[in-house]
Formats: structure tokens, sequence, C-alpha cells
């Protein structure tokens, strides 16, 4: 198992990682949180392959969980989701010393996350991550939130978890297109940062889960080198007030366009963002001086994992520019784009147009 302790704010906690960790929640929980209750907010589909045995683990530790499944999919990230829960939490009677602890995807960690943030105006959360999705990227950063009908993560807290436990064992369950999804971010961290770990997301999928050394030796190692990547982007600029914490939204102003033209859940996050990487890497070869060869360096490291590149003929494009200038990273009717230069060095530009924009998404 790997610890690393991240500082963001006032806020510290701790993120481990390894095989195992899920059974030994109420342990760890337990020096943590005087109270008893806690609300374990979980995503129905893993409900049947998790939920017992963290339940088991919290109730050996003398902890109380009451079980919220709530159906997944990006449609569960929505006010009337988190307000429903939190009127259940109330009913069962969760105080101030309760905590939650969120049991699924990215889509449950922000919603869960956010439940906590609002719920009697502020409980703690433990994060229990069961995509890689959201082991390399969502579950830490304290970015929570949900959807509103104008578009992705509209309304949202800053509330960063108590703990976050990334079971490496979790995703042995994880479909294929779901895994591929989680190489998404990870390439985007090897754009903005790192040009080793791009070259490692890069590889056809190297974890397997047959081979024992892989699994349990690269993959925690891969899922550190991410965790590690944000965090250091996060604890530079924890609320995005500079221009650090942007880069990490690299791929994403076009990507969340695209989950909201397309209708929420008919392409996965990891899917739009690699569309939306695929458009930032073709306005970086106009505007930052990114190569061609570049370029092409990381539409193939996409493919590679099956991610899309190209967007179906009879997509609704125009519907992506409705939804553009109520991305927060519009700001008095400008554009403030994340480019890459080259793998590995990223920068915001204040040059992009709209007409970039455009060529960019018509060439996808
Ligand atoms: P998701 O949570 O919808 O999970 C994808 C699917 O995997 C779901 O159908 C779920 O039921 C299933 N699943 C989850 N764990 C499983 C397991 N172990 N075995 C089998 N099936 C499993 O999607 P996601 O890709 O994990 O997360 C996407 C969300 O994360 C988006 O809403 C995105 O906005 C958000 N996100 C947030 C941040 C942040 O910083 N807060 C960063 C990146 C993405």
């Amino acid at each position: 198992m790997t610890a690393i302790k991240l500082q963001a704010g006032q806020d510290r906690y701790e993120v481990l990682i390894g095989p195992a960790l899920l059974d030994q929640i109420g342990a760890l929980v337990r020096p943590r949180f005087a109270g008893k209750k806690c609300a374990m907010i979980a995503d129905a589909a893993v409900v049947p392959l998790f939920a017992e045995p963290v339940c088991r683990s919290l109730r050996a530790a003398r902890f109380s969980p009451e079980l919220f499944p709530v159906t997944g999919g990006e449609a569960a990230k929505s006010m009337t989701e988190a307000a429903a829960l939190c009127e259940k939490m109330s009913a069962t009677g969760l105080d101030r010393t309760s905590f939650v602890v969120s049991l699924g995807g990215g889509v449950i960690g922000d919603l869960a996350g956010f439940v906590a943030a609002i719920f009697l105006r502020g409980i703690p959360y433990v994060s229990i991550p069961t995509t890689l999705l959201a082991q390399v990227d969502s579950c830490i950063g304290g970015k929570t939130g949900v959807n509103s009908a104008a578009g992705k993560n509209l309304i949202g807290a800053f509330h960063h978890p108590a703990l976050v436990l990334a079971d490496t064992e979790a995703l042995r369950t994880l479909p294929q297109r779901i895994w591929n999804e989680g190489f998404a971010e990870a390439i985007k961290h090897g754009i903005i940062r790192d040009p080793q770990l791009f070259e490692i997301a890069a590889q056809p999928c190297s974890f397997l889960p047959n081979d024992e050394t892989s699994w349990k030796v690269a993959l925690p190692l891969f899922i550190e080198r991410n965790i590690r990547i944000k965090a250091e982007i996060v604890a530079a600029d924890e609320r995005e007030h500079a221009d650090v914490r942007s880069l990490l939204n690299f791929g994403h102003t076009i990507g969340h366009a695209i989950e909201y033209a397309a209708g929420y859940g008919n392409f996965l996050h990891g899917e739009a963002i690699s569309l939306g990487i695929m458009a930032a890497a073709r306005v970086s070869v106009r505007r930052a001086g990114l190569s061609l060869g570049e370029a092409d360096k990381i539409a193939a490291a996409l493919r590679v994992h099956q991610l899309p590149t190209t967007l179906p003929a009879d997509f609704p494009r125009e519907k992506i520019f409705e939804a553009l200038p109520r991305d927060k990273k519009f700001e008095q009717g400008r554009i403030r784009f994340v480019v890459v230069h080259e793998i590995g060095r990223a920068s915001i530009s204040g040059e992009v147009t709209m007409e970039d924009l455009r060529a960019a998404v018509d060439a996808l």
C-alpha cells in the first residue's frame, strides 16, 4: 500500500493506494471520526460488488452505516438527487458528527462529495473511487458538484475528502469501455505535465489483471503518478484563482460542451474528454506551436485505448457552441483556453478565438 499525504489550503488528507483497502475502511477511519453514523452513498451497480465488505468493516469498527444506493450515470449528478439524499440523511438521524462514504466512480464521488459539502453546512467524507478515471483523477482535488440544465458541473462546492481509499482490486470488475475511458484523464496529465507519464499512458494497456506484477505493482504506481501530478497542481492553486489549476481543464472546454450536446450519458466522460483533447491539440497546433507530429502522437495515444477521436457525421455540432459560453473558462465573453506547446508543457492562452474552436470542432 502507498500512502500519499496531501495538503490543499487548510485541508490535509491522505490517499491510500493498493489492494484490499475496502475491507479495512472501518479500522482506517475509526481514529478520524468520533461519531457513529455514516451515510454510504453508493452507485447501485457497485452495491452488489462492494457494499457488503465496506459495511461489514464499518460495523466492526462500531460505526452504523446507512446505505443510500443511487442509480449511476451522469444523470445522477443533479440537484434533485443531491436534495433527495440530504432529506433521507436527515430522516435517518445523521448529524454533524456523521460522515459520508462515497462508493463508485467519478459521478458518485462528485455527487456524494457535494452532498457532504452542503449537508448541515458540511460534514466530512471518505472517498472510495471504483473506476480508473476516479482513481487517477476525480477522487482528489476537492471539486464536488452536480450538473444544471445549462451545463456540466455548474453547481458545486470545494470540499476535500478526509481520506481516499483507491483500492486497485475494485478495478478488476470494470467493463472494458469504462476501463478505457480512464486513460483519457491520464493522457491529459501526461500532456500537460509529464512526458514520461504520457509515454506510459500511450502504450497498449500493460496492466493485466492476470499478470500479478503488472496489476499489483505497475498499476498502483501509475495511479500514484497521476495523483501526484493532480495534487501538485491543486496545491499550487486550490481554488483556480491563478492560471495553474486551469491547466487540468485541458480538453475539457470542448469535452464538456460535447457531453452536453450529446445528452448526458451518451458519451462517457472520458470519451468526451478524448474528443476535447483532440480539438485542443488542433487549436494548439494553430495557436501554441504544437508540432503536427506531437498532435498525431496524442491522437494515436487516445486510439490505443479505443477512445473516440472523431464525432459521428450527424452529431448536433451547433449545440456544442450553445454550451461553450456557459463554460466556467469563459470570462466576460473571452475564452481562456488551455493550449499545449509540446507534450509536457501547457499554458493558458487568451488568444484563442471562436473561429479556432469552430475549425477544431469541424475537424472532429
Ligand atoms: P461513472 O461514475 O459514471 O462510472 C462509470 C460506470 O462504471 C458506471 O456505470 C458505474 O456503475 C460503473 N462502475 C463503477 N465502478 C465499477 C466497478 N468497480 N466495476 C464495474 N462497474 C463499475 O463515471 P466515471 O468515468 O468514473 O466518472 C465520470 C465523472 O467524473 C463525470 O461526471 C466527471 O465530470 C467527473 N469528474 C470529476 C472530476 C473532479 O475533479 N471532481 C475530475 C474528472 C471527472
